[in-house]
Formats: C-alpha cells, structure tokens, sequence
C-alpha cells in the first residue's frame, strides 16, 4: 500500500484517486475551494432553489461506452439536449447554423441541396488554404453569416480579431443542411441528475480517499507521499517563474426573475456591441424540474489576471512556446505527474477529462509494477 497526493478535486483528481483507492492504495486529495468537482461544481440556489453551473454551464456529452457507464455509475442521469440560440440583428436564430438559420437568415426556403449550393455562392473561394479563424469563416459560409454569427461572438470570447486565431478554432464546415440542432453528435447526452458535485462527491466516497478542502497545494508537501498528480496550472506548480501561460477567464452577472425569463438554457448574443456573449437560464439546465424563479447569469470572457479562475487556455504562438520551457522543466521534476486541463494546458471536455484520468491510473499502476520511472505526462501537451 502507497501513499498518494491528488491535487485538485475536479474530475481529474477524483477519478485517478479512485483508481488508485480501489486497488487497495491510501489516497489524499487536497484542493484550495472549498467544495470538490472544480469548474463542474453546481449547487442549489438558496433562493430559488434552481440547480446552477455554478463556473458555467456543463452538458455532459460522448461516444465513449466506458466513460458514460462510468458516469452513471456515480449517479443516474437525465436525458438532455443541448439547443442554443443566438440573438444578431434583432432576430432570434437557431445555432449552430442550420438550415433554419439560413432560411431565416436570408429570407427564403430552400431544400438541403438548394441552400448547399446558395451557401457555395456566398462563400469566398479565392481563398484556397484558410490560415485564420477569419478566411476559415469566410471560405465557408461567406462574409454575411460571418458577420452575423462568427465574427462578434469570437472578438468577444478571445479578445483578438477572428483574423489573428487559427482556422483550427472553427470547425470544417460549422453549418448544417437539415433542421437538426442539436449542439452535439455524440451518442450519449444528458444531466447528472443531482448536480456535478453529488456526481463527483459519489466518486470520491471510497474508504481509502481523504478529501481535505480549503487546502492549497505547497510543493514542500510533495515529499510526504509515493507519488503526487497535480491537477492544478502547470505554470503556477513552478511559481511562474517562465512566465504565466495565457487563458481567459469568465466573470458571471447573476440576477433573478419569475418564471421564465428567456424561454431557454443558452442565448448567445453575436454582436460586439452587446459586451456580454451569452445569457443562460439555468433552471433550463434541468428542465425536469420545476421553479417558480429563475436564475440566469450574463456571461462576459476576458484576459485572465493573476487573481482569476483560468477557463480557456489560449495556446497562441507565444503560450506554445513558454508552455515548451514549462514541459521541460515537468519532465525533470520526479514524483509528480502533471493531469487534467490546467496540468497540461489543454481545453478539455468531461467526457475526455475521465477517459484521460482512467487511462494515466492504469499506466501510472503499471509503470509503478514494472518499477519503470513515472512520466510527468500520460498525455503530451504539444
Ligand atoms: C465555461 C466552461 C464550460 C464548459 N462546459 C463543458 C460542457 O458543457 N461539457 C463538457 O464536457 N465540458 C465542459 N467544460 C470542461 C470542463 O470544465 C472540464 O473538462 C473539467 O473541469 C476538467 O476537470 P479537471 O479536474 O481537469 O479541472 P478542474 O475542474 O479545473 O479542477 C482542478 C481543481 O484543482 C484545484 N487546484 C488548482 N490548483 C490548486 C492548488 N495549488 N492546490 C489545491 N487545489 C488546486 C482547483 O481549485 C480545481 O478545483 C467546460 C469548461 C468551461 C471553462
């Protein structure tokens, strides 16, 4: 039996620690909030008592048939559909773009092949091989539905001009021929029935797991186990000293109604003039429920200060660069494996967040049983 230090209690920490738990290990997770689950958390509204996200909205979405038997064993599950709606040019339209959208958009009422064929005309292209988050866009679906759609919505969420980001950010082909408008593709879709947290609190109920919350990680602290996974910001375990690696951070404006104030969980506004990008209602988020009030949060992104919770990790040029000086300095720590979307800097879903955290327990365990060196990372960041 080892003693291991799990840092963080979000998906990360929770699922490796129960790995490692359940094969007989003695495990601590520590984390500086004062409740687990990390950016997943929700709690109930004291007011109204309606379930809210409570760092952003969390659908839970995947084909992968391990993870969601996973999830449901944790706790049960409702089914749930992600819709969401944009309001640009005093219109409300339905996202992502579908051929209600553009029927809507342009006035007229095409079929799928017509409106293939009418998008084809819009689309710009003399642009051969998109570069940017921009020429991706416009080769695509042209300068009309960029302007409406793309282009307010990504200067307000990343704070640079669509010109200055990867086409990588923008799907291949981001519009649909059919009236299908759900968000996601994926197989399996829907709400932990009580919450993320109930969800992530059922994990960690194990006899070999203590949970220590208010508990910042000190690296001093490393010392007093076999071997520690640090779930937190890679940059901040080395005190920053390479520099801070770049996110965006989200600050939420919450305010009350009656009833229901915008008849769905997620109104993007696509417009630079509005300063806020979305508006979700989160009673919407569990629609089996019911309330008489309701909560909804604005929602506006900026640059991530050294005070701020980290939410998107940028990963332009320059943070690949710092983040290369970071690796290395992982790969000459030993004892610590860095997991997680701060670990190694990478947006990540849940569903991909509790694949990765099965997979590095299984390889830690076997790397430990083979008395082989433990990587820094079960999954390379670059
Ligand atoms: C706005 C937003 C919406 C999202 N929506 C979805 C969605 O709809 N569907 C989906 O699948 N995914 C979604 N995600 C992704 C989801 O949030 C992540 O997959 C998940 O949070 C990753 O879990 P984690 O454990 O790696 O990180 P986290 O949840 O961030 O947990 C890390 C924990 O470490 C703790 N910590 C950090 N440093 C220290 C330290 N020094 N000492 C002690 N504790 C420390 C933190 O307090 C935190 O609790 C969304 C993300 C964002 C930002």
């Amino acid at each position: 039996m080892k003693n291991y230090l799990l840092v963080g209690a979000g998906f990360s920490g929770a699922v490796i620690g129960r790995e490692l738990a359940e094969v007989g290990h003695q495990v601590t997770i520590v984390d500086s909030r004062s409740h687990v689950a990390g950016n997943c958390h929700t709690e109930r509204d004291p007011d109204t008592n309606v379930m809210l996200h409570v760092y952003g909205p969390h659908i839970f979405h995947t084909d992968d048939q391990e993870v969601w038997e996973y999830v449901n064993r944790f706790s049960s599950f409702k089914d749930y559909t992600n819709r969401v709606k944009t309001t640009s040019r005093g219109q409300v339209f339905s996202l992502p773009i579908n051929l209600h959208t553009i029927n809507q958009f342009f006035g007229k009422t095409l079929r799928p092949d017509e409106a293939k064929a009418f998008i084809e005309q819009q689309a710009d292209t003399s642009i051969e091989d998109p570069k940017t988050f921009e020429e991706q866009a416009l080769r695509f679906v042209g300068n009309d539905l960029y302007e409406a759609f793309f282009k307010g919505y990504t200067q307000k969420q990343w704070g640079c001009h669509p010109s200055k980001l990867p086409a990588s950010i923008l799907k291949r082909l981001p519009v649909r021929f059919n009236y299908n408008d759900n968000y996601f593709f994926h197989r399996y879709q829907g709400m932990p029935e009580h919450g993320y947290t109930r969800l992530v609190e059922g994990i960690l109920d194990h006899p070999n797991i203590t949970v220590k919350l208010n508990t910042r990680f000190e690296r001093s602290q490393a010392q007093d186990y076999d071997h520690v996974f640090f779930s937190g910001p890679l940059d901040g375990f080395f005190d920053y000293e390479q520099g801070r690696l770049g996110y965006r951070t989200l600050d939420f404006e919450k305010f009350t109604d009656k009833g229901d104030y915008q008849g769905c969980a997620v109104m993007n506004y696509g417009e630079e003039e509005v300063p806020y990008t979305r508006i979700t209602e989160h009673k919407h988020f569990s629609p089996w429920e019911e309330h008489e009030g309701t909560v909804c949060y604005k929602e506006y992104s900026r640059e991530c200060g050294p005070d701020d919770i980290p939410y998107y990790p940028i990963r332009l040029v320059e943070e690949k660069e710092m983040l290369g000086n970071y690796i290395a300095l992982a790969n000459q720590t030993t004892g610590v494996s860095f997991v997680g979307r701060l670990g190694t800097y990478r947006y990540l879903d849940m569903d991909v967040t509790i694949r990765e955290g099965l997979d590095a327990a299984r390889q830690f365990l076997s790397h430990v049983e083979r008395g082989e060196t433990v990587p820094a990372f079960f999954v390379q960041p670059l």
